[in-house]
Parts: structure tokens; sequence; C-alpha cells
């Protein structure tokens, strides 16, 4: 199996490697040289048919397909995954900027659980029974949804793509995904580790393109029954746009802009590690970063002074150094992005503390896309800088002085994906986690998860939990019988 990077990347249809129908391919940019290092393709409409013909061959096979087999395939991709660890991992990073021993020790491991979680998860799926005493008995069967369509971003691209798929197969469908366009390769490299683990042509089909081009033409498609997007906010509302008039299944995980509440008797030391990682992990581009950090005022100042001079160490660097704490934002035009969101702060009067500038890197990076992680104060919840989502290493601080300011503060968000709370008190941190409105609060830690919980946001942050039972249940359509004994 030969899993370096090809000039040029092929859709996987009906177990093949091919060419886009129309013939279109799009630049695919290491974002930390500037380098074009292999060719993405553009596909359309034409290849969404195809892929979804292929799904619908496969389909009558998969779905009666024993749980047990199911398992067993994708435990062998998981394998497969694990066994090629240092070259997934280095396709991720040039796609993507972010360092190489982040995506070793998070991304690509994160991809074989995925397929692991959901290959075990499924040999215990069970359903439900409800009994009318001595008059009927009913069961509930959950029953494959049939061809469903997985789209995801380019953030957290092997480990995203793989936490859709891995439920939608290990639940019977067949599969039609598409990974982001601007970080293609590392699912590229899914379809050769499919070949090699034999699994049936047509169960999974991966095309590459555009939002606009392919996405699109995947959630208009009508036989594509259900649809797992995660993605901006404008995006989704596209999608559910198109998808709910034809009453298609719709999961959505979109944008956040989440709070961090630090409150006055934190575990210090503790608290400031994990800021730093949850500021600016993968130069804070996930979309579970604590964007807003709203400290207690009684420690305002001291937690601003160690702060910044924390972040001043983060090493901006070539990802593939593993002194590098940051690597490259993504892509010119999110490069582009996170700049003019740092321009806005500055007219809406907010004051850099930190950071706010181009980092120009000499040799193999000159002509990478870096930015100095960036600390801003000086800005009221309600500005767009506090409101809108950013999706880089920028973090603003505010103070608050009670209890309810902090929740103020917080709650004052069309988002709701996650919060992070800071305290020693048991009480107020059960009474802010209740009050906080988000789908993931994290009481003195960040990021610690458990694949068998909830995943997903409140308001704007999307539609519709991942994890656990949550996604085996969205993958499958339940059917109650009911028997009059
Ligand atoms: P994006 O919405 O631009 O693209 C995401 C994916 O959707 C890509 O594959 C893209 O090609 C496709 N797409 C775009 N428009 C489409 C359309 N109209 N129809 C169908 N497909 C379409 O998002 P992005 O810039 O790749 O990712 C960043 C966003 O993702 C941020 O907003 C971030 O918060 C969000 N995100 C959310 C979660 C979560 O779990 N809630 C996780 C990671 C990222």
């Amino acid at each position: 199996m030969n899993l370096n990077a090809p000039a040029q990347i092929a859709n996987y249809i009906g177990g093949a490697l091919v060419a886009p129908v129309g013939g279109r391919y799009i630049p695919n940019i290491n974002p930390a040289t500037g380098e074009t290092y292999s060719q993405t393709p553009d596909s359309d409409a034409q290849d969404v048919d195809a892929a979804v013909a292929a799904a619908k061959a496969a389909f009558p096979a998969w779905s009666v397909t024993p749980a047990e087999e199911r398992f067993r395939l994708l435990n062998r991709i998981a394998e497969l995954i694990d066994a090629n660890l240092d070259a997934l991992a280095l396709a991720e990073t040039n796609d993507n900027g972010k360092p190489l021993w982040l995506s070793k020790k998070v991304d690509i491991p994160r991809a074989s659980s995925n397929f692991r979680f959901f290959a075990t998860g499924i040999m215990h799926f069970s359903t439900d029974s409800h009994n009318m005493e001595d008059k009927a008995i009913n069961y509930t069967l959950r029953q494959p949804v049939g061809i469903v369509g997985c789209i995801s971003p380019w953030n957290l691209p092997l480990y995203l793509f793989t936490w859709k798929i891995a439920p939608a197969l290990a639940a019977g469908n067949c599969v039609v995904a598409k990974p982001s366009e601007v970080t293609p390769m590392t699912a590229y490299l899914l379809s050769i580790i499919c070949q090699e683990a034999g699994l049936p042509a047509g169960v999974l089909n991966i095309l590459h393109g555009t939002g606009p081009g392919c996405g699109s033409a995947m959630v208009a498609h009508p036989a594509i029954k259900a649809i797992s997007f995660t993605g901006s906010t404008r995006a989704g509302r596209d999608i559910a746009a198109t998808a709910a008039p034809m009453f298609k299944k719709i999961s959505l995980e979109l944008g956040g802009k989440n709070p961090n509440i630090i409150f006055a008797d934190c575990d210090w030391d503790k608290m400031m590690r994990t800021t730093i990682q949850s500021s600016f992990s993968n130069q804070g581009q996930i979309c579970l970063c604590g964007s807003r950090i709203l400290v207690e005022e009684s420690i305002y100042e001291k937690f601003k002074e160690e702060f910044i001079a924390r972040v001043k160490k983060l090493t901006v660097g070539d990802p593939l150094d593993e002194n590098s704490k940051q690597g490259a934002v993504v892509s010119n035009m999110h490069f582009d992005k996170v700049r003019s969101c740092i321009d806005l702060a500055l007219q809406e009067g907010g004051k850099i503390l930190t950071g706010g500038n181009v980092v120009k890197l000499s040799g193999r990076c000159e002509n990478g896309l870096f930015i100095e992680p960036t600390v801003i104060e000086g800005l009221g919840a309600n500005c767009r800088t506090n409101m809108e989502e950013i999706f880089g290493p920028v973090v603003t601080l505010q103070s608050f002085k009670t209890e309810d300011e902090a929740l103020q503060l917080a709650n004052t968000s069309d988002y709701g994906l996650s919060a992070t709370i800071w305290t020693q008190d048991i009480s107020r941190a059960n009474r802010v986690a209740a009050k906080v409105g988000s789908g993931i609060i994290w009481v003195n830690c960040w990021l610690l998860r458990d694949l068998r919980t909830p995943f997903g946001g409140f308001k704007n942050s999307g539609v519709g939990r991942e994890g656990g039972w949550e996604a085996l249940r969205f993958f499958t359509e339940p059917k109650n019988v009911c028997i009059e004994l």
C-alpha cells in the first residue's frame, strides 16, 4: 500500500480510484510553504450521481451484512490507520499547516479511535421493547437510513471525516462523503486504506470538490436520505434550506464562540496551562476553542500578566519542527479573514495586548501563512469581535464581578457550542454549568472527550448530536412493530 501524497488526487467510487467526470482540478496548497503540491478533483453533480449509483448497488448487501462482519472491517481500517500513523500525520500537516506532533498525537489517533469505537459500538447497539401487559408487545427495529452524505471541514480533517463515516457505516448505511477541498489528502489516503482493508465496493464513496460544486449536489440529491455536516453556520443554513423541504434527516455541527469562564478560586496552574491550549491549539482553529476568556475581576490583572507572558513564549514555526507550538493557518482566504478580524477589533476600540502581526519565517516556510497568537482586551460583549467566530489564533479578555455577570457575558452569543468553567466550588460549577447555553460544558478541563457522550451545540452552533448512541440513532430509522397478543 502506497500512502505517499500523490501529485493528483482521485475520487473513490465503487471501490475504484477515478478521475472527476468533468476533468477539472483545484490546486492543493501547503499553507506552511505556499507550495501547490497536488491537484484535487473539482467534482460536480455528475460525480455525485456516479457515487450514489455505486452506493445504491452496494446497499442491499451491506445493510444485511452481520454486525460482526462490519465490526471486523471497520476495526481493520482502524488497524491500518494506526499502522500508517507517520504517513497520515505528515499528509495532514502538509495539507493543514498544523504542527506534525499535533497530527501524530491527536488527529490521526483519533481517526482510528473513531473507527474502533463505532466498530465495537454496533456490536452492543440494542433497541427498545414496550410491553402492554397482556394486550400487546412492541419492539423497535433500528434499520439503516440508506444512502447518507457526510460533509466535513478542514480544521481536523481526518478526525472529523471519520467521526461521521464510522457510525454511518457501522449502522449499515452506504456513504457518499466529501472532505474539505482545502484539506483533501488524508481522506484520499483513507480510500486506499479502505481498498486494502477489503471494504466492499460502493459501501464508502469519497468525492473531492468544493461546497457549491459538489457538497450542494450531494445535499440536493434525492437518493441521499440523511446529511451529517460539520462546518460553518453559513453553510449549515444553506444545507438546512435545501434538505428540510426534502424531509432529509440532518445533523449540523456548526460554529462556536465559546466562553472560558475563570473564577478567582480556580486551580491557577492547571487553569493557566489549559487556557493556553484552549485558546491557541491548532492555531485556534478548533470549534471548541475558548475564544472569549471571562475572568473574575479580582484576578484579572494577575491573569492578564501571566497569560500574556506565556502566550509570548508560544513559538510560531515550521510545522515539521517539533519545537513549533503554533503552525500555519490553513489557507490564504482564512489568513486574510483572521487578519481582517484583528483590524476590526482595533477599529472597535480593542487593545492588542500581545500578537496581532503576521510572522515571516525564513527558508522552507518563507511564503507560509503564519499569524502571532493574539490577545485583545477592552471590548464589550456585544461588539462584532466578541459576537462573530474568528476561528484563528485570537482571543479576547473580559472581566466580571459576579457569577450572574459571568453568565450574562457567557450567554451573550448567538452560538452555543461549548464552555469551560474554572472554579473549585462544586456547587457553583454545577449552577453555572446548568445555566450556560451550550451543548458541551467542561469544568476544570478542556477537550476531555469520552466518545460516548452527546456532542453538539445549541443556538447557531447546530442541530442534533453526534457521539455514542446519538450517532447510531441518527444513522438509523426506528420502526415500531406492535403485535397484539
Ligand atoms: P465550511 O462551511 O466552509 O465548509 C465545510 C464543508 O462544507 C467543506 O467540505 C465544504 O466544501 C462544504 N460546503 C461548503 N458550503 C457548502 C454547501 N452550501 N453545501 C454543501 N457543502 C458545503 O467550513 P470550514 O471553513 O471548512 O470549517 C470551519 C467551520 O467549521 C467553523 O465555523 C467551525 O466552527 C466549524 N466547525 C464546527 C465543528 C463542530 O463540531 N461544531 C467542528 C469543526 C469545525
